[in-house]
């Protein structure tokens, strides 16, 4: 017999829902083991909130069926499920305590008052907000609200917890503060939880597995350092912030350590890469540097935009035959080339790869 550990917690099967004669989801499966984060990621209107919707049980899928914990509630009403909801548009009561919202849940579960205050006070110093349950919504600034909400959808314990772009609407400061917040406190309670985002960076700083999406369809599924090291297609790629491409022209067996020597226009590369040999290189932006003297997979380029980005500058360089490459370096301001400069760069052999067929 399968130990209950190895079970998926969530498995979704070909799932397909088609609305009239738009595709929202595609033959979509997915398995969520216990205490696992996995993000749901695509651009707009790719069919992740459809996904997550039918995991909760707010739509029927047209076709596929959802287990959980190998039991199926393909046609289980919402409230039968008991997952957690954490989604824009469900905001906290205005109207009432800090206290109050999160309890909302337990009371609805007819939770004994006693166990309810107790939940509410372990909610509170969980969300590090000790002593706030009696403040109304009004005094909370935007990141406070937003982890109220987050208190309130876990505090019944749900089974899965599922969050549909809940820091959608904050800025980037208190977004970039809150996803990493809200990864650990997810961490250390173990929760297990569905997040669906269109940004790539949350997707990558919350969930310990990713799925991407696009038109209804599943792209590619891993961990966040899989899919950015090694997307499955130019979409995937680009949808990582990833533009770099180099065609190869002939392809040899490198002298070791160097797995692959590669010919292109820019001359030739070594790296080493376990994806599997394709005619397209993907050259990650964070794989250069101003090159010195002893460096080797030395390319030369024209400096065509340079900028400044806090912790690195973002280079463009240009090159023969309309081909233009971006770069993210580090490198003291006084050797910072200027735009129109003759540039070399060296790549370093961990940040190339195939693109993968
Ligand atoms: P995402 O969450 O990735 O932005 P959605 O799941 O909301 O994408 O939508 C996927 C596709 O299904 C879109 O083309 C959208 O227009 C369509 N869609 C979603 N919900 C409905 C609905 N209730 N009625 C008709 N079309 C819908």
């Amino acid at each position: 017999m399968v130990s209950r550990e190895t079970l998926p917690l969530l498995r979704v099967q070909g799932v397909s829902k088609q609305y009239g004669a738009e595709h929202a989801l595609r033959s979509i499966s997915l398995e969520v083991h216990e205490g696992e984060i996995v993000a749901l990621l695509g651009p707009s209107g790719s069919g992740k909130s459809t996904l997550l919707r039918c995991v909760a049980g707010l739509e029927m899928p047209g076709e596929g069926d959802i287990f959980l914990r190998e039991e199926r509630i393909t046609e289980r009403p919402p409230y039968a499920r008991g997952f957690g909801m954490m989604f824009q548009q469900f905001a906290l009561f205005p109207h009432r305590t800090v206290a109050e919202n999160i309890a909302f849940g337990l009371k609805m579960q007819r939770v004994a008052t006693k166990d309810q205050l107790r939940r509410v006070e372990e909610m509170l110093a969980l969300i590090g907000l000790p002593g706030y349950g009696q403040r109304s919504i009004f005094e909370l600034s935007g990141g406070e609200q937003q982890r109220v909400a987050l208190a309130r959808s876990i505090a019944p314990r749900p089974p899965l917890l599922m969050l549909d772009e809940p820091l959608g609407s904050l800025d980037r400061t208190l977004r970039e503060r809150l996803m990493d917040e809200l990864r650990s406190i997810l961490k250390s309670i173990g929760m297990t939880a569905l997040y669906v985002t269109h940004d790539q960076q949350e997707a990558f700083a919350i969930s310990d597995r990713l799925l991407l999406m696009n038109r209804g369809e599943k792209i590619q599924e891993g961990s966040p350092e899989q899919l950015y090291r090694h997307p499955v297609s130019r979409f995937a790629a680009e949808f990582f912030g990833l533009h770099n491409y180099l065609p190869v022209q002939t392809l040899a067996p490198a002298t070791p350590p160097y797995q692959w020597e590669a010919r292109t226009s820019l001359g030739s590369l070594c790296f080493t890469t376990d994806a599997p040999a394709t005619t397209l290189l993907l050259v990650r932006p964070e794989a250069a540097r101003l090159a010195r003297e002893e460096d080797s997979n030395v390319i030369t380029g024209t400096l065509h935009e340079r900028s400044f980005r806090g912790s690195h500058y973002r280079l463009v360089t240009a090159h023969e035959g309309s081909l233009f490459l971006e770069w993210e370096v580090t490198t003291p301001q006084r050797d910072l080339p200027n735009q129109g400069d003759v540039i070399q760069l060296a790549l370093r052999p961990d940040a190339i790869t195939f693109l993968t067929p």
